[in-house]
């Protein structure tokens, strides 16, 4: 019989099985609302000006694809230090920020996970409840045992912070503790900076190991405010983790551009840390890619097209609100009792509608308008063509 005999069919991916149905549906009004990708009032995703210059002049220029290095270029590292920690941060003036280009966010999440099993192989993993749904199965793979700390409230449709609290209070020293930096996936609520303040003192007085995942910098408020929960930590004297990606902020979805940054205790600790996560990659995947990379340091290197970049960005942001604003309005026009204001509060691509599960199915059944069962939503796949219909449709199904 086959070695694969035994193989069990593995669940589906649910986003992905929502877009499968998606795109065999034959009605002209439908709406995908359950990706999690920035789409622009066309309904395409964009390809920013600030990339398309520099992708240009790499193509000019014929630049030989020799090997990377197995951490990247050093033009991309110090270029991801600068937005996280900011380009006058002290960690950086003492070295005791190391920083890996990674495979997206996933590929940072996932280098780190493997370095933190190796090095406290019988730590838990904690996530929020509830998070991105890679997290879990991410940690799972890489071999930890994996438990929720409450996170979202229903009622207030904000944190529970006291809750929380409580949980993080309580974890066991060495406990890994995974953070959403900005841009809560998927709820769009995220911790105030006094919050934040909070959290870091909690990780400090447990021994906790912080892990920020920063996959939306530039989709809440802008480039350094959404930096506010990485600038609290770096301030505290902790070490911690931070995975990013360049994914949303630069519509690079494809090229597999992130980065995982360490903050150490001292140069001479970055030196050691550094040369296990290269082993880590090494046995991986050996290293990177170059093209994202090499993009992204053009970009935000060149004083002009970092200027055209943080538009396009700022850009991408605004949209987002005013499809927020915008949907809030229609549901009003459409008579909708119930209090939506809260759409206008959450920060970033998604929204926790309240919407359930019955209703999300309606909306799909009736209308062809997709949606996460839990009544997530992604913003950026409104358009102005598309959001009254969606508000109506909304409208038809809370009735
Ligand atoms: N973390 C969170 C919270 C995310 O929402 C995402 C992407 N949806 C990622 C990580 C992974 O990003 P990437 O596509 O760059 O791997």
């Amino acid at each position: 019989s086959s070695i694969f005999a035994a193989v069990e069919m593995a669940p589906r991916d649910p986003i992905l099985g929502l877009n499968e149905a998606f795109n065999a549906d034959a009605r002209e009004t439908k709406v995908n609302l359950g990706v999690g990708v920035y789409y622009d009032d066309n309904g395409k995703i964009p390809l920013l000006n600030a990339v398309k210059a520099a992708e240009k002049a790499r193509l000019e220029s014929m630049p030989p694809r020799g090997y990377q290095p197995i951490e990247g270029p050093s033009a991309y590292a110090q270029a991801v230090q600068a937005l996280l920690f900011g380009k006058d941060s002290a960690l950086l003036a003492n070295g005791q920020v190391i920083t890996a280009e990674a495979l997206g966010g996933t590929g940072a999440l996932k280098i780190g996970a493997d370095f933190l099993k190796r090095l406290n192989p019988d730590a838990t993993v904690y996530i929020s409840d509830p998070s991105w749904e890679n997290h879990r199965a991410l940690f799972e793979f890489a071999g930890f045992k994996v438990e929720n700390y409450p996170y979202y409230d229903a009622a207030t449709r904000g944190v529970d912070f006291a809750a929380m609290k409580a949980c993080l209070g309580g974890l066991p020293a060495g406990s890994i503790v995974v953070l959403h930096a900005c841009c809560h996936n998927p709820t769009g609520a995220d911790l105030t900076d006094a919050q934040w303040q909070e959290v870091v003192g909690l990780c400090r007085d447990g021994g906790l190991v912080p892990f920020l995942d920063m996959a939306y910098q530039g989709f809440a408020d802008g480039i350094e405010p959404d930096a506010v929960a990485v600038r609290h930590f770096a301030a505290s004297g902790l070490q911690f983790f931070v995975s990013s990606s360049f994914s949303k902020s630069f519509s690079l979805y494809g090229e597999r551009i992130g980065a995982l940054s360490i903050v150490t205790a001292a140069r001479e600790e970055s030196a050691r840390v550094l040369s296990q996560l290269k082993r880590v990659i090494r046995t991986n995947y050996s290293n990177p890619p170059i093209h994202g990379a090499a993009v992204v340091a053009a970009v935000l290197s060149s004083p002009e097209l970092r200027q055209m970049w943080e538009d396009e960005l700022a850009g991408m942001r605004d949209r987002i609100r005013a499809m927020r604003t915008g949907l809030v309005e229609a549901l009003k026009a459409e008579g909708v009792s119930q209090d939506f204001s809260f759409v206008i509060k959450q920060r970033g691509m998604f929204s926790y509608t309240g919407l359930t599960a019955e209703q999300v199915e309606r909306l799909r059944t009736e209308f062809g308008i997709y949606a996460v069962s839990t009544g997530r939503i992604c913003l950026a796949a409104l358009n102005s063509r598309n959001l009254a219909y969606v508000a109506r449709a909304i409208a038809k199904v809370v009735a």
